[in-house]
């Protein structure tokens, strides 16, 4: 079964996409936790940051250039955090990698 995430790639659910490039999409986080809260997500369903393989080290780092130029884009550079949550039953909601670009400026 496909992630939620990998539904709102395919245009299945809605959702609020901000920047995409064809193997990355950034989207508004539907319960923001600051003024600016974006989920920086792979195409590629990787459940979490422990499943990342050789293959996939190129993603993480395009994962952190997109939000440094998300970050460009929405004039935020001096003043944003960056965080992965880690694995269910701790703090990670939905099983597919994302990273959290949150800034209250
Ligand atoms: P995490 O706890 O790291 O798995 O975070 C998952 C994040 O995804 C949460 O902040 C949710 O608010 C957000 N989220 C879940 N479903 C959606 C959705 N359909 N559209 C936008 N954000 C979502």
């Amino acid at each position: 079964m496909s992630s939620i995430f990998t539904k709102i790639i395919n245009r299945e659910i809605p959702s609020d996409i901000v920047y995409e490039q064809e193997d990355i999409i950034v989207i508004k986080d539907m319960n923001p936790k600051a003024k600016i809260h974006l989920l920086i997500i792979p195409k590629k369903e990787i459940e979490t940051l422990d499943d990342i393989k050789q293959e996939d080290r190129n993603i993480i780092s395009e994962m952190f250039y997109v939000a440094t130029k998300v970050a460009k884009d929405l004039a935020i550079t001096w003043a944003y955090q960056l965080h992965f949550n880690v694995w269910k039953q701790w703090w990670q909601e939905v099983m597919h990698l994302h990273l959290h670009l949150l800034s209250d400026k």
